[in-house]
């Protein structure tokens, strides 16, 4: 079997000014020292709002921090008149080796269909930029189609033209577990991951399906994570409020299986 490292991404939403960023990349980095990150065995990535990005970048790069870098958006387009837009481009510059793509806020506030998503998931592979695409299933969807058809639906399009050897990470995040305190089962996650994994299989074929990571997201917190990364299908965490708290992000970054 392929040993996947886990990925513990914290996705700041719209909170943390570059001030606030700076003080809270420092917390962290501290209450982490000698963790297990250190020695590669969990990676972290932090997703900042795109103003504190530089910032974020500059104090990783000066004090050697262990920490990927992503950015919560990208653009479709490399670059031109498109007012408000962020290029793949200008993330790969700053070192975002990240983006999130298609998380539900952007689905749901700025009407991101499933080929809007795969639009920007191929500009973030145009300028090397791993796409975190995420995935995830309403309440309401839940109800009449189960909980696989509809993130197993967005991720097929998502991967459209997606080459085999493209480096992806894909995020089941249930729409109704976010934000919400409650998450879904382990084996809810499960169940769902190793769908995905199977679409993962189906498009970009079986060794990408086995080297690419497949998080769950959706009130993550340090009491619930070692729960679900006991599942064979989960590999890491997209972590939303709880990543906000240097000492919680810590306790979930340190988990133990
Ligand atoms: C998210 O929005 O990606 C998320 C998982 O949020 P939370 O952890 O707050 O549920």
């Amino acid at each position: 079997a392929v040993a996947r490292t886990p990925l513990i991404a914290g996705n700041w939403k719209m909170n943390l000014d570059h001030l606030q960023a700076v003080a809270f990349v420092q917390k962290l980095h501290w209450t982490l020292k000698d963790a297990a990150h250190e020695d590669g065995s969990v990676e972290v990535a932090v997703f900042p709002p795109f103003t504190d990005i530089r910032t974020v970048q500059t104090l990783i790069d000066a004090d050697k921090i262990s920490f990927a870098l992503g950015a919560q958006d990208i653009s479709s387009h490399d670059s031109g008149a498109y007012t408000g837009e962020i290029s793949g481009a200008f993330l790969s510059k700053l070192s975002c080796g990240y983006v999130i793509i298609g998380h539900s806020e952007r689905r749901e506030y700025h009407a991101e269909s499933d080929e809007v998503v795969a639009a920007k998931v191929q500009a973030a592979l145009r300028h090397g930029v791993v796409p975190v695409i995420c995935v995830g299933e309403t309440a309401e969807d839940l109800e009449k189609f189960g909980a696989s058809a509809v993130p197993a639906g967005q991720l097929e399009v998502a991967l459209s033209g997606v080459a085999a050897d493209a480096e992806i990470v894909v995020a089941y995040e249930p729409v109704w577990a976010i934000g919400s305190g409650q998450a879904a089962t382990p084996q809810q996650a499960q169940d769902v991951c190793a769908k995905l994994r199977e679409v993962i299989a189906s498009k970009m074929g079986a060794d990408a399906a086995a080297k690419t990571r497949v998080l769950y997201g959706g009130s993550v917190k340090s009491a619930n994570i070692a729960s679900f990364m006991r599942e064979p299908d989960v590999d890491g965490a997209l972590v939303g409020g709880a990543s906000l708290v240097a000492d919680e992000f810590a306790a979930i970054i340190r988990f133990q299986k």
